[in-house]
């Protein structure tokens, strides 16, 4: 099928939701039925605690849910919780379509950071509704969204919906740490569970809000890599009353003036392509202007370096890689037998972490000073991997075009956005395995509100319920032709 075919049988299926919907109380009803549901697995959910530690289990949850899926009718065998440790299988659901396309996976993870009472102003493995917001332990990260996917995928089941293609949901371990990662276990062991066309993830959320106003519906389609590197110097140091020219703090931190001055080279990918563009039609002039001056080819040098002022628009752009940490000496009166810094890298994507590490031999340009790659256990190679981050996917209109025409119904005038990412998620697993994935929720938080991950963690109800009706709608439209 074509993208235009494509895109006019999902205008059609539009209409049809629409007319459908407009014919009486009954969709109202199944949509009140629906956030009750939701509500009601957020408050189960959040009260089984999911941590990395003693207390934790996501076991527990998994079964919980599977118990939700097989009291709403779905058959016994469309339902595993499988996964290599006790306490984190994980919960792998598939609704049966009619087969004509391949499936759509959506990815959600169980587990959530750790929280303590005595930190929080109400308990955080319990629901509490306060003031129009939900605070609990993952309301945001990520059990409110897994609610959602849960809650959409039941009624469908109830309304007897045969989707074109299956819709497998898997609800996983190891997010957030340890190490039995249940996407990436999955993608291992059972890749024909979980296969699919492409993915939405819904570990963050879509609708970016500045003083209670929506800006844009962010779609997270590709991801920065993450990676350190240990810069070091020897030398034989000596009795600093007789100090020689041959300095290992000296020649290090001249080493890293040069990596200051540096900027990785500029460039685009078809994610931060369609991000400028979407962008330029809601930023102001000069912004608006300098954005459609970087897509031209080659992009106009004041343009970019007007927009590299902002700090975004220069971390969207290029690879970034900055000092965090340095060390050096070992004594107040002797000459430093040993200098070093930690340098940490966002690479864009496309780009592997070795060639990144050979380009700061090149910067620092002295043989003196060592540039080793630090995995993330501390542990120092002389290499760092050569593995490209993935590339990023194309924005395949049966994921786009339904997306933004109910973006345009709901939130009249605001505007779908794709965009880089410079965090990671499970993403990253589903795409190096080859199925493109698109991130996001259709929650609506403000960024500097932002409490995944810290305390009192929480989501807006009129949001939730809204995200609720948004992604069973979307699910519905995705998967009507
Ligand atoms: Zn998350």
């Amino acid at each position: 099928m074509t993208a235009a075919t494509c895109a006019s049988a999902i205008a059609g299926a539009l209409l049809l939701t629409v007319a459908s919907g407009a014919t009486g109380a009954a969709a109202a009803d199944a949509g009140s039925a629906s956030d009750a549901l939701a509500r009601e697995l957020l408050t189960q959910l959040i009260a089984i605690n999911t941590t990395d530690t003693e207390r934790g289990n996501v076991t527990t949850a998994a079964e919980a849910m599977a118990q939700r899926l097989r009291a709403a009718g779905f058959h016994a065998g469309d339902i595993q919780v499988l996964g290599p440790s006790e306490r984190k299988k994980n919960l792998v659901v598939r609704l049966r379509g009619t087969g004509r396309h391949k499936p759509v996976l959506l990815i959600g993870h169980l587990d959530v950071v750790e929280a303590r009472r005595e930190d929080w102003s109400t308990d955080p493995f319990q629901l509490v509704e306060k003031d129009g917001d939900l605070y609990g332990r993952g309301t945001l990260d990520m059990k409110g969204p897994d609610a959602i996917m849960l809650a959409a995928l039941i009624r469908l089941k109830q309304e007897g919906f045969k989707p074109a293609r299956d819709i497998v949901l898997a609800l996983t371990a190891d997010e957030e740490g340890g190490s039995a990662n249940g996407v990436q276990w999955l993608l291992e062991h059972h890749h024909e569970l979980i296969d699919a066309q492409f993915v939405l993830n819904g570990d963050d959320y879509a609708v970016l809000t500045e003083n209670g106003k929506p800006l844009f519906f962010q779609v997270i389609a590709s991801e920065k890599v993450y990676a350190d590197f240990q810069l070091r110097v020897t030398n034989k140091g000596g009795h600093s009353s007789e100090p020689v020219p041959d300095n290992a703090i000296y020649t290090l931190t001249r080493g890293l003036d040069r990596l200051a001055a540096y900027e990785f080279p500029f460039e685009l990918n078809a994610v931060t392509r369609e991000y400028y563009r979407r962008l330029a039609q809601i930023e102001s002039p000069q912004r608006a202007a300098d954005m459609r001056a970087i897509l031209r080819d080659p992009p106009d040098r004041e343009a970019l370096a007007r927009l590299s002022q902002e700090v975004v628009d220069r971390s969207i752009t290029r690879t970034t890689c900055v000092a965090t940490r340095l060390d050096a000496g070992h004594a107040n009166n002797a000459l430093p037998q040993r200098a070093q810094a930690v340098v940490n890298c966002r690479i864009l994507p496309g780009h592997s972490p070795e060639e990144v590490r050979q380009r700061l031999v090149q910067v620092l340009s002295d043989p003196a000073i060592t540039v080793s790659y630090l995995a993330s256990d501390g542990t120092l190679y002389d290499e760092a991997p050569a593995v490209r981050g993935f590339a990023p996917p194309p924005l395949l209109p049966e994921m786009l075009t339904p997306l933004d025409r109910l973006v345009a119904q709901t939130w009249p005038g605001l505007k779908v956005i794709p965009a880089m990412s410079a965090g990671a998620t499970d993403a990253k697993y589903t795409s190096t395995a080859g199925l493109p994935t698109y991130t996001f929720s259709p929650l609506t938080v403000d960024p500097n509100d932002d409490r995944s991950h810290g305390r009192d963690e929480r989501i807006g109800v009129a949001s939730f319920y809204q995200a609720n009706e948004f992604f069973y709608r979307y699910l519905r439209m995705l998967t009507a032709h």
